[in-house]
């Protein structure tokens, strides 16, 4: 691998700026059509903190069709994600599994509304479906998918490095340009393509920042399906069984306009009281259960003034800039395969047409080894050793979960931290109890 000084000056067919899933798809596909079709080309990743670090593994964890955006007629993007789905059930077994959701409506008319909402969304999925859904009545119940995010960024690294690719966690991106980048340490690289896929912190005119907040609580129910709560202020909270370490309920999720800075991301006092308050409300026994942890992530939405940050369009942006940098904006998890699978389009356009028709992401299943080992000692001698992951931070959250899965205590990091750098105090610091 390249050290940062190694990069000074040196040239790069396409320079990729932001490690979440946009980023790591796109060096995944821009790396394996240059690879299936024996074309050079130097493809460079860069990424600030961690793989993941940012939105993409902090989110709902979910491969969905997305079935509230029916509610504003947004057919298109569900049809895309729930092929997209399937695409990602097929190719990445390992980390994308299926998962049945039982509706918690309010009352006759939301029963029909949703049943109805259920109906739709599996026609939508036509020969996609996963699995048998229960239209109305008490178990009324879908089928989705969810998946570890951070893991599946990781593993788009991994693979895109199988193929050639260059890519380097720990240094941000002080300024990009059409044909070049430079770094926090002046450090300037040239690119014949320069991608912004720094999701939120690419903060144009056009984006809207709206903060999305997860708590953890312990499971509040048996079984293995999730529970998907329509609030009578038309929000939808999951209650999604969670946890590899221990077993937890993830929930969430809010939506609040954000207008502080990308890096300083919390969860608010209303926040923690509202998903408090429906958890509360749905499973009374949680009201004396503390809450294991909690985290908040960004979504750059495309401003659509007037509407409410839920009612915002989850569409996509990929187009070049007037400075000739191609920027990728908002979408959703679920569809970055085919959003990367766009992006490198364009990006082949400019500088290898003849790999614009090559679409290999759409059947290619991964080179790299994808499943994790258990036990707590081979667990960190896979994430040092396949992931690069260096600090103890990395570790907790983006290679694991297990920040959130439990109240650590000093003592119980001491074995794990001695392993990565970082310090247990920096992180207990970091990631104190939220309630
Ligand atoms: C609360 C919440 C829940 C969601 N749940 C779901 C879900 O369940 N399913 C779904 O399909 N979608 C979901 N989404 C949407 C989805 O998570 C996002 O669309 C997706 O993760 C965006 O990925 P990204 O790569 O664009 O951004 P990010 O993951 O934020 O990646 C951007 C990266 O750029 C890096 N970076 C920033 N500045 C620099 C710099 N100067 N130099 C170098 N690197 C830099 C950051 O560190 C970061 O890692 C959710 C979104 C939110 C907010």
């Amino acid at each position: 691998m390249h050290s940062i000084e190694e990069l000074a000056g040196q040239h790069f067919d396409a320079i990729i700026v932001g490690g979440g899933i946009n980023g790591a798809g796109l060096a995944r596909d821009l790396a394996l059509r240059a690879h299936m079709a024996q074309h050079p080309m130097r493809v460079l990743l860069l990424e600030k903190r961690f793989w993941g670090a940012g939105t993409s593994g902090r989110n709902s964890h979910l491969i969905h069709g997305g079935l509230r955006y029916l509610k504003y007629f947004d057919f298109a993007l569900v049809r895309e994600a729930l092929r997209e789905r399937a695409t990602l059930l097929q190719l990445a077994p390992h980390t994308v599994r299926p998962l049945r959701f039982r509706l918690s409506t309010n009352g006759v008319f939301d029963n029909l509304f949703y049943g109805v909402g259920i109906i739709l969304y599996d026609l939508l999925a036509g020969s996609h479906r996963i699995g048998k859904s229960t239209y109305f009545g008490p178990n009324q119940a879908y089928w989705d998918a969810a998946s570890d995010s951070a893991a599946l960024v990781i593993d788009n690294v991994r693979d895109a490095r199988f193929y050639g690719a260059t890519c380097i966690t720990g240094r941000a991106v002080k300024r990009l340009w059409g044909d070049g980048i430079e770094l926090d340490n002046g450090v300037r690289v040239n690119g014949a393509a320069v991608i912004d896929a720094r999701g939120p912190w690419n903060r144009g005119e056009t984006t809207r920042l709206v903060r999305g907040s997860h708590l953890i609580l312990p499971r509040l129910f048996p079984g293995e399906d999730a529970v998907a709560h329509f609030h009578h202020d038309g929000r939808i909270i999951f209650f999604i069984p969670w946890g590899d370490l221990n077993p937890v309920t993830l929930i969430g999720t809010t939506d609040v306009d954000h207008s502080g800075s990308a890096d300083q991301v919390q969860i608010s006092r209303g926040e923690i009281d509202y998903l408090r308050g429906i958890a509360k409300q749905l499973f009374p026994a949680s009201a004396d259960m503390e809450t294991l942890g909690c985290f908040s992530s960004l979504r750059p939405l495309l401003a659509a003034p007037g509407k409410s940050a839920s009612a915002t369009s989850r569409e996509h942006h990929i187009a070049f800039r007037e400075d000739q940098v191609l920027e990728i904006i908002g979408g959703k998890y679920t569809t970055y395969r085919s959003m990367a699978e766009e992006a490198a389009d364009l990006v082949c356009g400019r500088i290898a047409p003849n790999l614009v028709p090559s679409h290999p992401t759409r059947s290619t299943p991964f080179a790299v080894p994808t499943e994790r080992p258990g036990g707590i000692p081979e667990r960190i001698a896979w994430a040092k050793q396949e992931e690069g992951c260096e600090t103890l931070e990395d570790f907790l959250t983006c290679s694991t979960n297990w920040a959130w899965q439990k109240r650590w205590t000093a003592e119980e990091l001491e074995s794990i931290a001695r392993e990565f750098s970082g310090g247990v105090d920096a992180f207990l610091e970091r990631y104190a109890p939220c309630d």
